[in-house]
């Protein structure tokens, strides 16, 4: 019989964290550790996280070939980078293939709609860059020797029954709800990449993202932080679905591309949970961003969306063991800087 957590009920837990581990996780003798400075393919680039994932390599002085077919990301997110030496782009769907000559040491797969209005808006290209996109990112490494890094999600704990959520956890998704589109998507390229791990030897790392925020997210991507910010720099009042009693650990963006550098850095397949574990219930996120701003549009109720996880905190133990990570910048610090990035926006 299993238990929640996916292990037998009634077996004792192991001590050491190490022995929990799946074998999967283990650091291979084969693994490859790719140093800085090296030439990494960064798949969905132009997106949010994508974009500081550019900027932090570039920083280091990799090279970086980034592709994205602009539909949630933008040019904008990358203009910094445009003219950088070491740095290009190319405009391409990855889910009808993926050919980047000359050497690459890592191919790091964040290309997908990941905001819940974007996929809701893209239900099959989402299906489809999880499953086939991911699949060519897989086959380019492997046809250049490099390094695999998926971005996966928090998402494929559905809406979970063990709190806080660690990796040993199997889930509890809807197969069919509207959600299934992207969560089911990220556990099939969870599902593919262990097995080209498996079966044809890849190197791989797999991150489980949870909720991201920080300058350059979208105003209108419809996700919590945006929208509050939006709402309370515009004067309207901020949007909380359901009663706001459902939490969301939010990571600032700075300490998740650290975490995902880390991750690539080491030996470690994974999956590991990168995210920030400082959880708040959505109505104590709406009453911080109006003492933040100071604005007095108060609040409005509305429906809340079909298969809303009522709660989600990432269980870090992992990544603090095997990766010395942790994020550093508390949610207050990381709202504030995101409000000042928000104001030169809906100016
Ligand atoms: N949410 C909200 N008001 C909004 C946008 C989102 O109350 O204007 C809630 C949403 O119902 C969810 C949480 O905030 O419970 C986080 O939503 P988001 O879309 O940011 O990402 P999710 O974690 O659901 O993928």
């Amino acid at each position: 019989m299993l238990g929640s957590a996916g292990r037998e009920e009634g077996v004792p837990v192991p001590e050491s964290p190490l022995s929990i581990l799946p074998a999967v996780f283990a650091e291979s003798p084969l693994s490859v550790f790719p140093e800085s400075p090296m030439r990494a393919v960064v798949a969905g680039g132009a997106g949010f996280i994508g974009s500081y994932l550019c900027t932090a390599l570039a920083d280091r002085g990799d090279e970086v070939h980034c592709v994205d077919d602009l539909s949630s990301g933008s040019e904008e997110n990358i203009a910094h980078l445009i003219d950088r030496p070491g740095f290009s782009f190319s405009r391409h769907d990855i889910t009808v293939g993926l050919d980047v000559p000359g050497t690459i040491d890592a191919v790091l797969d964040l290309a997908s709609p990941a905001s819940p209005k974007d996929y809701l808006a893209r239900p099959i290209p989402t299906l489809e860059v999880g499953s086939a996109g991911t699949r060519n990112c897989l086959e380019l490494a492997e046809k250049a020797g490099a390094v695999f890094l998926l971005t996966s999600t928090s998402e494929v704990y559905g809406d979970p029954e063990v709190h806080p959520q660690p990796e040993s956890y199997w889930g509890r998704v809807n197969p069919i709800g509207i959600r299934s589109v992207y969560d089911e998507a990220k556990r099939y390229a969870e599902a593919l990449t262990f097995a080209f791990q498996r079966d044809r030897g890849a190197d791989v790392r797999v991150a489980r993202i949870f909720n991201t925020y920080g300058p350059r997210l979208r105003p209108s991507d419809g996700r919590v932080v945006s929208n509050f910010l939006d709402q309370a720099l515009t004067g309207r009042p901020l949007s909380v679905y359901g009663d706001g009693s459902q939490t969301r650990s939010l990571c600032f963006v700075d300490d998740q591309v650290a975490g995902l550098l880390a991750l690539l850095a080491s030996g470690c397949s994974g999956p590991v949970n990168i995210g920030n574990p400082e959880e708040v219930t959505v109505l104590e996120l709406a009453e911080r961003v109006i003492a933040l701003t100071g604005t007095s549009s108060g609040i409005v109720f509305e429906p809340l969306p079909a298969d809303d996880p009522t709660r989600r905190c990432p269980d870090i133990s992992r990544a603090r063991e095997m990766l010395g990570w942790e994020p550093r910048i508390p949610l207050d610090e990381g709202l504030a800087r995101t409000a000042e990035w928000m104001k030169t926006i809906v100016a």
